[in-house]
């Protein structure tokens, strides 16, 4: 089995203090065979990953691990861009210039710069799902992604107060959205960094990766979503042997943002 991770940050990231090579070299131990770094990106001015990534820093170090480990790993480099709707303006104008792999689009603010956490913690639960999954309807969209990350991340912040959502509930809401991502050529990706906590399923959970293989939804990606170097490749071959079960023929790479299918 072809094993890949695409949603992984390292110290390009705010939230990450790995390098690039630990991450690599991760991967290689644990025989993973294409990596993709998705970054945090933003051109958002006051929110955290404004400003933060070096694109210097970070292509002349994936250029130099591309050379350091070419026999033994594919390595891609991509982003995670939050709310791409709200500036596609200058979106546009930055990303024309630099080429990406892959890029990922997250709904982590609503209002511009409320965090989940934050909204969660005074909205109800039904506000709370609601308008996450409102939000994600807006970014599924967008030009400048190519796959929907975390699809119903709100369940990470809400689960402790408001514990997990009941799919039948939202299920018109996540039908839309998931619609809308195909009919845009777009894709989603199964998550696993919540079967690291407390929440116990992946992002999404099965029922909405059931909803998209229905519906006809084909592009999908993994990711463990690590941000250190040993939850690189966590839960990869479990989550692929779900996606086999659903039915699911292959999951996706991508090069120059292009999808590439992966028989599994
Ligand atoms: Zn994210
Ligand atoms: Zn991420």
């Amino acid at each position: 089995m072809y094993l890949i991770d695409y949603h992984i940050h390292s110290n390009n990231s705010f939230d990450s203090k790995e390098t690039v090579s630990a991450v690599c070299e991760a991967a290689i131990e644990k025989g993973i065979n294409e990596i993709c770094f998705t970054e945090h990106f933003s051109v958002k001015e006051g929110i955290k990953s404004y400003g933060f990534l070096n694109l210097k820093k970070y292509s002349d170090e994936i250029k130099e691990c591309k050379e350091i480990f070419k026999d033994k790993l594919t390595i891609r480099a991509g982003i995670e861009i939050c709310e791409p709707h709200e500036n596609e303006e200058e979106l546009k104008l930055i990303l024309e210039n630099i080429p990406f792999d892959f890029i990922l689009g997250s709904v982590h603010n609503f209002d511009y710069n409320i965090g989940l956490a934050t909204y969660m913690s005074s909205h109800s639960k039904e506000e709370s799902y609601s308008r996450y999954f409102e939000e994600v309807n807006k970014v599924c969209t967008s030009p400048y992604i190519d796959i929907v990350a975390h699809l119903d991340l709100m369940k990470r912040y809400a689960f402790n107060t408001h514990g997990n959502y009941d799919f039948n509930e939202y299920r018109e809401k996540i039908e839309e959205v998931l619609k809308n991502i195909i009919n845009a050529g777009k894709g989603i990706e199964v998550n696993t960094s919540t079967l690291r906590g407390m929440v116990n399923e992946t992002m999404p959970s099965i029922d909405i990766l059931k909803m998209y293989y229905d519906l006809g939804g084909e592009i999908i990606t993994v990711g463990s979503d690590a941000h250190k170097a040993e939850d690189v490749g966590a839960d990869i071959r479990e989550s692929i042997e779900v996606l086999k079960n659903i039915g699911f023929k292959n999951i996706y790479r991508f090069k120059n943002r292009q999808a590439i299918p992966v028989e599994i």
